[in-house]
């Protein structure tokens, strides 16, 4: 019995993560996410889905960043009536995401002048369909269809997928992979039991610079330098994992004794809600050896020292501090959130260091600042940048062109073919390249919209 697998979103492309695998009688839908960072992607998103989707019988979740799950409330919209299935923390952190992300997608369609892509209405009623499942357990989704989850170690929840048929034929999709090792979050589980495997390849062209200890260690000078500098550190982050990440380095060489003990404000709501959850979830998501600390600590991310500023009042109280302290905010790219405002009052200021800990997207306020900028725009107001500016590059969530390799060789023998998406055309092609050459299997780079058929044997394109 052969499956069926179409790229309608992810193909070529980082973003916008949506597939569909079909089965004798059942249908399933892998991710329904966002595309971001193309000019035609706000109209392109407004139109219909391309596949039937009344006809889809489950949603399944990889983990809950936006460009996964950012166009699952508009399937409500289109007829769906399934089920949507991922773990807890990714149903509690998708909740989370996508109510934050109304009000911004309201504003963006105004400013297009087309309809919001979906409301708050249509997150309650996507939410009402939500199932936790667990990890390692395998559960039938669809007729015919049953899924089984594994860690990907890339944000709190995060898991791959592996969908089969009745008769044992298999594919999996690994959803986005972290980048091991995390302190705190499991290394990317191995899938070895998937005829065709649907690789990501965000990084699958480059190599992350500082691993490890050397990442502590840059990041651990760069603070001490700051804080000599008396001044205000701005660490603009993105509110899933990226902070929680941060919260826990700082705290970590707090409580060592290697930094003095300043204050650090985390002043994002969104990022508050998110860190609550990854607290929540630590007992069972987390790695074993951390499970055991936080029966000491009680929290990995709270420290003597650190205040979350929910209210809008907390957040301006933060101005009254002198310094030298850490301001944690979103967006992580300066492109919204609070961070502006602390850009505005601090970045003028020769004293305060800027600390760029992310991917800064070509445009974006973040990226000229990264590159020099003598001033710049932030929510509508030009700053003069006298501020120091300090770079990381190996905070990245996700595996480097190594680990995707080391990944990828894991899923032989059983494994003959490979689909590598979620990646840039020149990332995902060098990642096939490879796959190929290094482990001689077959790697495909699918375009979007195509569909291939999956069996024991191989994989066979559909002509459409
Ligand atoms: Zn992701």
């Amino acid at each position: 019995m052969a499956l069926r697998i179409t790229f309608h979103g992810g193909a070529e492309s980082v973003t916008g993560s949506n597939f569909l695998v079909e089965g004798e009688k059942g249908k399933v839908l892998i991710d329904c996410g966002l595309e971001q960072g193309r000019d035609a992607s706000i109209r392109e998103m407004a139109e219909p889905f391309a596949f039937d989707v009344p006809s889809i019988d489950a949603l399944v979740i990889t983990h809950a960043h936006l460009d996964h799950i950012g166009r699952a409330p508009k399937l409500m919209r289109e007829g769906f009536s399934g089920k949507v299935y991922a773990t807890h923390p990714t149903l509690d952190l998708m909740d989370i995401m996508l109510r934050d992300s109304v009000r911004l997608l309201a504003e963006e369609a105004q400013e297009h002048g087309i309809p919001p892509l979906y409301s708050e209405h249509d997150v309650d009623l996507l939410m009402a369909r939500a199932v936790p499942l667990p990890l390692h357990e395998e559960t039938e989704v669809a007729p015919g269809l049953s899924i089984y989850f594994r860690q990907t170690g890339h944000i709190l929840g995060s898991v791959s997928v592996r969908i089969k048929s009745a008769d044992g034929t298999a594919i999996a999709l690994t959803g986005d992979i972290g980048n091991t090792p995390n302190p705190y979050l499991p290394d990317a589980e191995p899938i070895e039991d998937a005829d065709a495997l649907v690789m990501e390849s965000v990084y699958g062209d480059r190599v992350h610079d500082h691993k490890g200890e050397a990442r502590e260690k840059a990041l651990r000078d760069a603070l001490s330098r700051a804080i000599k500098r008396g001044g205000t550190i701005l660490i603009p982050a993105f509110s899933i994992e990226r902070t929680q990440l941060m919260l826990y380095e700082i705290s970590n060489m707090m409580d060592a004794g290697e930094l003095p003990r300043i204050p650090v404000f985390l002043d994002s709501p969104l990022a508050i809600k998110v860190t609550e959850m990854y607290e929540k979830w630590s007992g069972e998501f987390f790695k074993k050896d951390v499970k055991e600390e936080l029966k000491h600590e009680g929290s990995l991310f709270r420290f003597r020292g650190f205040q979350d500023t929910l209210s809008r009042e907390d957040s301006m109280d933060i101005d009254h501090v002198p310094g030298p302290k850490i301001i944690l905010a979103g967006a992580g790219m300066s492109h919204g959130g609070r961070i502006g405002r602390h850009e505005a009052l601090y970045l003028p200021d020769p004293k305060t260091t800027l600390f760029i800990v992310g991917y800064q997207a070509p445009g974006s306020p973040g990226r000229m600042l990264q590159d020099g900028a003598p001033k710049v725009n932030v929510n509508g107001r030009w700053i003069k940048m006298r501020a120091k500016v300090e770079q990381f590059s190996g905070w990245s969530a996700h595996a480097d062109r190594d680990g995707l390799l080391e990944f990828s060789e894991k899923a032989l023998p059983r494994t003959k073919t490979f689909f590598v998406t979620l990646g840039e055309p020149a990332s995902a092609r060098f990642l096939a390249q490879r796959i190929h050459d290094y482990l001689g299997a077959k790697a495909v780079v699918p375009t979007a919209g195509e569909s291939w058929e999956v069996t024991k044997e191989g994989v066979t394109k559909i002509s459409t």
